[in-house]
């Protein structure tokens, strides 16, 4: 388990873009000290809440799980933020996740702010059954706390559509009682408006055409967006680290755009396929086999001889253009971010490039396009979720798509701008970016 600290990594990276929105020269002294003090409130959350969950284990023995919500900051609109699965979760950790999602939602310009949960376990662990029961608990545990102009949670990492209809059912049964309590029942239009208080869900649940694989897509955007900029061009190569919603969803899209995904990984090791790997079929045979080792699949083969085995860290230092960051935080340190050879690093994790690897990437001239803006495709798609279900709409996956194109645009081109205008790496700009309109919202 790492020993960095996200929370503090999450302050340290603020920091910057704070020196640089209050020492705008053309603030007087007293503007500076109103921003200072709105920038001292947003580094701290508005709530945090800890919840614990009894489960009945299959055997008939009990479990007590920790849980967590915070609520960071909603000053551009209800808390917004996924609910992650991890035996390795902690409380820092869930403080640092919500608060990139108050700056991620800003980046993005949606009406939300950050918040984010997590439940301490190991759902491989579970059997189907106790993680449903898990997952109920949970959804009843944060029911207070949560709804369609209060909190929307979503999937992180470990969860999914089927947990997030399991808590939505948890939430419409407190909210029926609550309506019983007034005499009256809820319509089937009432129970639409409330079910977004989730996002990620199944589609038969209300969910969004194009959420699946909205991160991914999502990412693929900011980074053909970015690539102009930096004019890199021709026969590009990359390595995914991290093959779970995420991780599948980007290779498959840099697959689909002519990238040649060398290289992909899960928590067990990785893969190694200089001809470039057949997502679909890697994934086929990852299910398969329970991990990707042997999944040598290129073309339209998996065949041993196409590939090798490679360790997470070794696939950080493969020579590609384009690195791509997919699992947890804390992939790219210090200790590793001198050996870098791709041109440019794109997060999709969360948190994957502590603040000392950063330093290292900017002076080694690799650019790293930042989590808050490469994945924030997910979170757009559960924005247009949350609208669907409250205008009782349900939108083509062409239409979701293209809303997507446009907002992902429209957030790589400002975080591009700033970092032009301020002369700063993309993070301090997208954190600029965000800090502005966070600022601007703020009583
Ligand atoms: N868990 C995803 C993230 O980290 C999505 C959050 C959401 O859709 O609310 O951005």
């Amino acid at each position: 388990m790492s020993t960095i600290n996200p929370f503090l990594s999450a302050m340290s990276q603020l920091k910057k873009a704070e020196q640089v929105t209050v020492n705008n020269k053309q603030l007087t002294g007293k503007q500076k000290a109103a921003l200072q003090q709105k920038i001292d409130r947003l580094k701290q959350p508005q709530r945090v809440v800890n919840v614990t969950i009894p489960v009945i284990m299959d055997d008939g023995s009990q479990q007590i799980f920790q849980g967590y919500r915070v609520q960071f900051n909603n000053s551009r609109g209800p808390y917004k933020g996924g609910i992650r699965y991890h035996h390795n979760v902690s409380l820092d950790e869930v403080k640092a996740l919500s608060f990139w999602m108050a700056m991620k939602c800003a980046v993005a310009d949606l009406p939300l702010g950050g918040g984010k949960g997590g439940i301490i376990v190991d759902p491989k662990m579970l059997s189907v059954g106790e993680l449903e029961r898990l997952s109920r608990g949970y959804g009843e545990a944060i029911a207070d706390i949560i709804g369609p102009d209060t909190d929307v949670p979503a999937p992180d990492v470990n969860t999914n559509g089927i947990i997030m209809g399991w808590m939505v059912d948890e939430f419409l049964k407190t909210q029926r009682k609550k309506a019983k309590l007034f005499g009256k029942t809820l319509t089937k239009r009432d129970e639409m408006k409330l079910k977004s208080t989730f996002t990620g869900k199944a589609i038969k649940d209300g969910g969004s055409e194009g959420r699946e694989e909205a991160t991914g897509l999502g990412g693929l955007f900011v980074l053909q967006a970015i690539l102009k900029k930096l004019r890199l061009k021709g026969k590009l190569t990359a390595a995914v680290q991290g093959f779970g919603n995420v991780g599948y969803n980007i290779v498959k899209f840099l697959d689909e755009a002519g990238i040649t995904v060398v290289a992909v990984s899960d928590s067990k090791g990785g893969i190694y396929v200089p001809d470039g790997i057949n997502p679909a079929l890697t994934l086929e045979c990852k299910k398969k086999n329970g991990y990707l080792a042997g999944c040598y699949c290129s073309g339209s083969v998996c065949d041993l001889k196409k590939g090798k085995q490679v360790t997470n860290d070794a696939l950080l230092e493969l020579p590609v253009d384009i690195l791509v960051p997919a699992a947890l935080e804390n992939a790219v340190t210090q200790e590793n971010a001198g050996k870098i050879k791709a041109k440019v690093v794109l997060e999709m994790a969360n948190g994957p490039t502590t603040p000392e690897a950063d330093v290292i990437l900017y002076k080694k001239g690799v650019p790293v396009i930042p989590d808050i803006l490469s994945n924030s495709g997910g979170v757009t798609v559960s924005a247009f979720e949350w609208e669907q279900n409250l205008k009782g709409q349900h939108w083509t996956k062409a239409q979701v798509n293209k809303k997507l194109a446009h907002k992902m645009a429209a957030a790589a081109e400002a975080v591009w701008q700033a970092s032009v205008a301020h002369k700063t790496d993309l993070r301090t700009a997208a954190f600029i970016v965000a800090l502005g309109r966070i600022l601007k919202a703020m009583k």
